[in-house]
């Protein structure tokens, strides 16, 4: 289905696909959408600032959930070579040189030729199904990862709710942790929430069969009723759909919790995307609910029952995390040398927001020895069977990071503020969270002491 021809270079697509048709279109604002079911909201990839669906249009249309009158508009210009400013990261990236590639051919060569020579064609007023799809029902969760924040965690939520705002935080990513974003959940979880009702409206009738991959996410996807209903019509409509379904899950269950959900997806061939970045302990003060060994245990008895099809590790690099990545990317390899290459992939996004929890932060030292321990991984297992060509080309993007980036993004604010910031969170979240930070982190004891 891909449009990309395999011999061709990325650069060679884009001019023959995507410049024919205009300097600005991108299959993703047709084919290619995130819904907030909990708040209302869609963005066409992950880049453009969500924006609100109205809820009067999903009543008469439940596919303005995603054909909203902003996308229709965006669409247009597009069409006209003009640029939405919503796609400002794909911009910037373009204008840097003639032949930086931006994130607008990847989003688009996963359609097919006639898919976007349609969407082009088409007059921008009408409504189109959708291709790919993210999905997350309410933010239900029970976990509250540090680099996380009250719009995606119910466990957020009670911390604000229960201890206040973080306070003295002055960086970008502060107001992450000063309420409770309850914009983020405009429907009680007992209330009829019209976008849920627009969205399964739309999968029965028309979405089920145009949608290629549906990916539920959260919060914690698997504490939503609205997932196990989902789950519960492909057993019953088998075959009726030929949507590829994958799920991204904390794993933070008990081995009756993961039991049911292996009997729910079995035959479903689903892919499970769960998170980690790193090892034991120092994973578990991260990411805040998270018990390592029961997750890791519920990696292996997912993959023995044979219910799902894959396996999907998505690392968050944040600055605590530098300094077991390289032991917690051992223990993946373990995984994959005992159940295959293909049983588990992983992949290892860097973190810009909330800044003050960015790798840049840690200090020289850190930042090396990772490198240095990541440059060792790779020469022990470049050439293995085990290692995906993009799981080695995460980890050399990473070493060169952990190098050379000195800032976490344009215009964020300077290191020591940066610095004071990450102390005076932390010691908050100490507190929050009955956690101390010395005991997990000692060899970051001095630096961390004298911020
Ligand atoms: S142009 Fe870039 S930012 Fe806009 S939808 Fe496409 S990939 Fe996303």
């Amino acid at each position: 289905m891909r449009s990309k021809r395999p011999e061709e270079s990325f650069l060679e697509y884009k001019q023959r696909v995507l410049d024919t048709k205009s300097a600005s279109f991108c299959g993703a604002k047709w084919y290619n959408a995130t819904i907030w079911l909990g708040s209302g909201q869609t963005t066409s990839c992950h880049h453009p600032l969500p924006h609100q669906v109205s809820v009067e249009q999903v009543l008469a249309n439940p596919s303005a959930l995603h054909n909203t009158p902003q996308k229709k508009e965006q669409r247009a210009q597009m069409q006209r070579g003009e640029r939405p400013t919503g796609c400002e990261y794909c911009w910037r990236i373009e204008d840097s040189s003639a032949t930086a590639i931006s994130d607008r051919p990847y989003k688009s060569m996963i359609f097919s030729e006639e898919e976007l020579s349609d969407a082009f064609n088409l007059p921008p007023d009408r409504d189109v199904n959708l291709r790919t799809l993210e999905i997350a029902f309410d933010r239900t969760c029970n976990f509250a990862c540090s680099y996380c924040n009250p719009a995606f965690s119910t466990t957020w939520v009670r911390d604000i709710k229960t201890n206040g705002g973080y306070s003295g935080l002055h960086s970008d990513g502060r107001n992450h942790y000063t309420h409770s974003h309850d914009a983020s959940q405009i429907y009680g979880y007992t209330d009829t929430n019209p976008y849920v009702e627009a969205f399964f409206k739309w999968w029965e009738t028309d979405l089920h069969k145009t949608l290629r991959e549906l990916r539920i996410t959260g919060g914690e996807p698997l504490m939503s009723g609205h997932t196990w209903k989902l789950l519960e019509w492909f057993k019953e409509n088998r075959g009726k759909s030929n949507t590829k379904l994958a799920i991204n899950s904390n794993l933070g269950m008990d081995d009756k919790q993961i039991d049911k959900f292996i009997d729910a997806v079995k035959g479903l061939e689903v892919e499970v995307y769960t998170s980690c970045e790193a090892y034991g302990e120092d994973a578990e003060y991260i990411r805040d609910g998270l018990n390592y060994k029961q997750w890791f245990g519920n990696l292996v008895k997912l993959i023995k029952s044979g219910a799902v099809k894959q396996l999907h590790v998505m690392a968050t690099i944040n600055g605590l995390s530098l300094l077991s990545l390289p032991k917690f990317l051992e223990h993946m390899m373990d995984f994959k040398m005992g159940w295959g290459r293909d049983s588990l992939t992983f992949t290892l996004n860097i973190l810009r927001f909330p800044s003050f929890q960015s790798p840049t932060v840690m200090p020289f030292g850190i930042r090396e020895e990772c490198a240095v321990e990541l440059e060792k991984f790779l020469t022990k297992f470049e050439d293995s069977k085990y290692l995906h060509q993009m799981e080695i080309e995460h980890i050399k993007r990473l070493i060169e990071y952990l190098r050379n980036v000195k800032t976490p993004h344009d215009g964020a604010s300077s290191i020591d503020i940066l610095e004071k910031d990450f102390k005076t969170f932390y010691e908050q979240y100490d507190q929050r969270r009955n956690k101390k930070f010395i005991d997990t982190f000692w060899l970051l004891e001095d630096w961390y002491n004298g911020i």
